[in-house]
């Protein structure tokens, strides 16, 4: 049996991957709380248990507190512990030294089930494992070793929901997988390559199945997507949006009866996509506020970060968006490396100026596994700084995780 843990912050990709378990056959389990004694009372019973989760920056803490747990109540060969995600991609080695028996690194979907089918085959010795691609594992010798990996999936060949009736997910649908952007700070590119795409047909299928299953459900069927970079969305050359592909998309969907969001997600669409021609697009969908990476007020720090775009390029998107009576939600990273008091300064000013008519998520920037800043400290803020954003917090101009960032940043150094 496997077991997959949810996570009010990973269980995106338990959508994904439980439907993949279902095209493969293999029973699972969504659980949540305490896994010890589900998984014991598994064993109990002459079981096989697979225990898997997906590890965020954010989940860190508690998974390794998990696995610590794990090793010190359960010690059986008939227990695999599989992890995945960003942070296990990232740093496959902190993984396996926490206790996790396989990482598997990057896309999940055809990994983790023939993880599972060949631990099966192989009678369940996990030794006859460490030829299968995209996986991470210690040897015998106890060195970390990493398989070839495997070639990426095409999107519309796996679903990201599942409909399990006794474990339904339905997560935001993913257009597009990988990034053609190479900022320093994120993990996308450097676990999922260049943008793959989910096909309009692929899409209209999903979206078909949300309907069918939500409708006797609630008063409104809203579609959400999840993206990268949304206005990127089939792009054939770097930064030129695709503008009929987007416009096919939308209109596309605008012949079912949904409430349809669109740029909703943190840093979802980039400052330079949005042209009067992309905004006319907006038309077609529900929500009126537009989540924007603008990242920092300083154009050498844009510049350090790789973003590609400029703090000009972020005014633009401001003046197009409030014009056409749009909310724009723009992300900022405060602490990246290098990053001078006075260049922070710069950010909570233009902040604060943008604040009229703008929304912002604030963030503090941690150090990701896989990232080319993977190593770098973050840059630490003034107590002046820390209390202009408690300002800026209290008149309501920023919001986000930035606490909880800030002290996950200051617990890594
Ligand atoms: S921050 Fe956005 S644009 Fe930059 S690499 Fe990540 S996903 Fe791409």
């Amino acid at each position: 049996m496997i077991l997959l843990y949810w996570d009010k912050t990973t269980w995106y990709a338990l959508g994904a991957l439980s439907s993949s378990l279902q095209q493969y056959n293999l029973p699972y389990k969504i659980i949540r709380g305490d896994p010890i004694p589900q998984i014991q009372s598994l064993l109990d019973q002459g079981l096989h248990v697979i225990y898997g989760e997906s590890a965020r920056i954010t989940t860190m803490d508690a998974l390794k507190e998990r696995l610590k747990q794990l090793k010190a109540h359960i010690s059986s060969p008939r227990l695999m512990t599989v992890v995945g995600g960003p942070s296990a991609s990232g740093a496959p080695e902190k993984i396996l030294s926490l206790g996790a028996d396989f990482v598997v690194i990057g896309e999940g979907e055809v990994t983790f089930p023939k993880l599972v089918q060949t631990w099966i085959k192989a009678n369940f010795q996990k030794k006859y494992l460490n030829s299968l691609p995209g996986i991470a594992l210690f040897d015998e010798a106890g060195e970390c070793i990493q398989t070839p990996s495997r070639p990426r999936i095409n999107l519309d060949e796996y679903y990201p929901y599942s409909d399990n009736e006794e474990f339904p997910l339905h997560p935001p649908i993913e257009l597009m997988r990988g990034c053609a952007f190479r900022c320093r700070f994120c993990q996308v590119p450097y676990t999922y390559g260049n943008p793959r795409f989910r096909s309009i047909e692929s899409i209209t299928k999903i979206i078909e199945h949300y309907v069918h299953y939500f409708k006797p459900l609630k008063i409104n069927v809203d579609i959400r997507f999840i993206a990268p970079n949304s206005l990127g969305y089939m792009e054939k050359k770097r930064g030129q949006p695709n503008y009929e592909a987007l416009a096919n998309l939308l209109r596309h969907l605008s012949q079912y009866e949904i409430r349809l969001f669109f740029g909703t997600f943190p840093s979802e669409i980039r400052p330079e996509y949005i042209t009067e021609q992309t905004i006319s697009l907006f038309d077609m969908i529900t929500n009126r506020q537009i989540s924007v990476g603008f990242q920092s007020g300083s154009d050498r720090v844009l510049k350090e970060m790789r973003r590609g775009h400029s703090v000009a390029d972020g005014l633009q998107a401001y003046d197009l968006l409030v014009s056409q009576g749009f909310t724009p939600v723009f992300d900022f990273l405060l602490g990246v490396p290098s990053e001078t008091t006075a260049e922070q300064w710069q950010t909570l000013t233009l902040i604060r100026d943008l604040g009229r008519k703008a929304q912002t998520r604030l963030h503090y920037f941690i150090p990701l596994p896989g990232t080319p800043w993977e190593a770098s400290p973050s840059s630490p803020l003034s107590s002046e700084i820390q209390s202009e954003i408690g300002r800026l917090a209290k008149a309501k101009i920023v919001r986000g995780a930035f606490a909880r960032q800030l002290q996950i940043a200051l617990k890594g150094k």
